[in-house]
């Protein structure tokens, strides 16, 4: 018998991930005992600490392993609040932030119920790969706003009021960004918040990164620039980067308290709370000091250096040095190869993965994770050198 399973309409407004699906690829040809170097990684590549480890062991050993309320633990909710005052000068009440299961999915829960059909949402380009995604399996419309790399990617007021539309509801911002690794300053927001507060548009601030920032760069909260932008921002963080618990699924928002009951309700519906053991691990994580998160960001800015100082010898390939994140963005133009084409080559003939730049918005362009050890990159960016000479 053959079965028509005829998928809901909106899956066809949408595509797997490149990121993930790469990344797996990469792991499993590593797994199989091919000499991959992978330089495609989403995530750091250090162990989540013991401190955080054992809190999780101790939540399981102490039977904490029941449903929770819906949208996080009490003392979680306090712990972030904490946090966004002390590292964000943001104030935020327990009842103006969710817990969710990693902050794509909180990112996610903001735009399903904010979302109506047709509604536009803004997203610089190059974008996180489900940026445009998420938009599209809430009914909503993405637009994108380009950027250049002569402006390190970033997009000013200007660029951002030409966008605008009288359906323009939200936009998107990710300060340091995945791909690019750009980063805002004070200034860059406040024009930007300008023009937020007088057009009523929403603001999603993806600050995923905030920990990992170079050359003595500040990160900044759109939303703790004024109270008018506080009131129309939701600000999105999370453990998975800062402290090396992508597993983990641990991510959190905050806003304006009727957002977050929505995204209370829709998570009563679809999730439920998150993980209680990973909600104690979280809670370990956030009261804990910052000296992971310092020490780990060291060791990134000492490859992002090194990578930088590889890839600046390389004709075929240009690029604006990352302040943030864990990725340069490279311009591959100039080997007239397409990204997919030098994706695939590059994994094939060099055995190197890194992620094609289609699902970011470029097609002229690879992204390079430096979330492996300078041993590694060295090893990629050989083999990266011996294969453009080809
Ligand atoms: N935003 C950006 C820009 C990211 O790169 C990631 C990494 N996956 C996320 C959000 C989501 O992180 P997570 O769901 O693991 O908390
Ligand atoms: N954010 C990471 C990346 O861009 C992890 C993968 C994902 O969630 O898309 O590679």
């Amino acid at each position: 018998m053959r079965i028509d399973i005829r998928l809901a309409e909106r899956l066809k407004k949408i595509n797997p991930s490149p990121t993930l699906a790469l990344t797996t690829k990469a792991k499993k040809l590593k797994s199989e005992g091919k000499d991959i170097v992978n330089l495609a990684a989403g995530e750091p590549d250090f162990d989540t600490p013991d401190f955080i480890k054992e809190a999780a062991i101790e939540a399981i050993k102490s039977g904490f392993t029941k449903y929770t309320p819906t949208t996080g633990i009490p003392e979680l909710k306090q712990c972030i609040c904490e946090k966004f005052r002390r590292d964000n000068s943001l104030i935020y009440a327990p009842e103006q932030i969710a817990v969710s299961c990693g902050a794509k999915h909180s990112i996610f829960n903001t735009l399903m119920v904010l979302v109506n059909k047709a509604d536009e949402v803004l997203i610089p380009s190059p974008y996180w790969v489900s940026y445009p995604e998420m938009v599209n399996l809430c009914d909503g419309k993405p637009v994108f706003i380009k950027t250049s790399p002569e402006n390190n990617f970033k997009i000013t007021a200007k660029d951002l009021e030409k966008r605008i539309t009288a359906q323009t509801k939200i936009l998107i911002l990710n300060s340091p960004a995945n791909p690019t690794g750009c980063v805002y300053n004070e200034d860059e927001l406040q024009e930007i918040a300008k023009v937020c507060v007088a057009k009523r548009i929403f603001v999603i601030s993806d600050e995923i990164y905030e920990k990992l920032i170079y050359d003595n760069l500040k990160h900044i909260s759109i939303a703790s620039l004024n109270p008018e932008i506080y009131k129309l921002t939701i600000t999105i963080n999370g453990l998975s980067k800062s402290f090396s618990m992508t597993g983990w699924r641990i991510g959190y928002l905050a806003g304006p308290s009727d957002i977050v009951e929505a995204v209370s309700k829709l998570q009563d519906h679809s999730t439920s709370n998150p993980v209680s053991i990973a909600q104690k691990a979280a809670l370990a994580a956030l009261k804990s000091t910052d000296d992971f998160v310092r020490f780990i960001c060291g060791e990134f800015q000492k490859r992002r250096d090194y990578l930088v100082s590889r890839l600046a010898q390389l004709k075929k390939i240009s690029f604006v040095p990352a302040q943030g994140a864990f990725y340069i963005f490279c311009d591959i133009s100039k080997t007239k190869l397409e990204a997919q084409t030098f994706s695939q080559r590059l994994l094939e003939e060099a055995q190197v993965a890194v992620i094609p730049g289609e699902g970011f918005g470029r097609d002229d362009y690879i992204r390079i994770s430096f979330a492996a050890s300078i041993e590694e990159i060295e090893k990629g960016m050989d083999r990266i050198e011996e294969w453009l000479k080809q």
